[in-house]
């Protein structure tokens, strides 16, 4: 009998990373298992963001494990190598062709297109059409496909990101505060989006608006000082004594704004 053990698509051991003296990662261990979507929360400064830099290889671990699936190591390779085993990422602010309609910033975004002319001027393929319509039902965007991108509102142009993440086939999406700027309604449609997600694509989302980590969240993890203070349900890691020291500290409401 084959016994099939539990994948991860992320694991992190060890990471230690320094800028001028100050450790931003410390010690960092982290597993995520394939399909999960994993909420991140911390102070400022925790290190969140830089978690990512080190898992693109935007930035390089001074020491530690870093693996994509079953035995990938990212720590030698290069942001564009990383992104073209899988691993998407999301800024926080929109990075579209602002002067290209929802249409072709999807075409643009599918594998193998090599450059914006190419992309214009041949012809589209049925597969790729057929793609770009699934792609605006996942993201809701159907209704704006002719639109330019830079006449979106803010929050479609954050869905229509994460839809040009899917067109390139990421099978991790890393998420560094989706929600920022935007209205009640467009959070909330993005946690839908974001949630669809689940299970098809393993995703990390940095977040803290509480109430959005409600929405999404089913495994937290809270980054302190650039290691896991603790990990658990959104109920467990706000009710965690050391989380409450953490954030009271900051003369912040925990229940509220991690
Ligand atoms: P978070 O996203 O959790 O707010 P960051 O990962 O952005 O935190 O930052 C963690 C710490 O590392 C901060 O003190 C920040 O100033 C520092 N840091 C991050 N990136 C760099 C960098 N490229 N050069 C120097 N310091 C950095
Ligand atoms: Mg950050």
């Amino acid at each position: 009998m084959t016994m099939t053990a539990k994948e991860f698509i992320l694991t992190l051991e060890d990471v230690d990373k320094t800028f001028d003296g100050f450790k931003a990662i410390s010690g960092l261990t982290f597993y995520m298992d394939v399909g999960e979507l994993r909420t991140i929360i911390g102070p400022n400064g925790a290190g969140k963001s830089t978690m990512l830099d080190l898992i693109t290889g935007r930035t390089r671990p001074d020491r530690g494990k870093i693996e994509f699936g079953r035995d990938t190591d990212l720590t030698g390779l290069n942001e564009y190598q990383i992104n073209r085993l899988g691993i998407g990422r999301k800024f926080q602010t929109p990075s579209v062709y602002t002067d290209h309609t929802v249409f072709e910033n999807l075409l643009l975004s599918l594998p193998g297109t090599r450059s914006v002319w190419e992309a214009l001027f041949s012809r589209v393929t049925r597969a790729q059409r057929d793609r770009i319509d699934e792609l605006l039902q996942i993201t809701r965007l159907a209704g704006q496909v002719g639109t330019k991108a830079g006449a979106l509102a803010h929050g479609q142009k954050q869905r229509l990101e994460i839809g040009m993440l899917l067109a390139q086939d990421a099978k991790l999406l890393l998420v560094d505060e989706p929600t920022a700027g935007m209205t009640d309604e467009e959070t909330a449609r993005t946690g839908e989006l974001l949630l669809s997600l689940a299970g098809t694509h393993s995703l990390i989302v940095i977040e803290h608006d509480m109430a959005f980590v409600r929405q999404i969240a089913r495994k937290v993890t809270v980054l302190h000082q650039g290691s896991v203070l603790c990990e658990g349900t959104v109920d467990e890691v706000q009710n965690n004594e050391q989380v409450v020291e953490v954030y009271l500290g900051r003369k912040h409401d925990p229940k509220r704004h991690l």
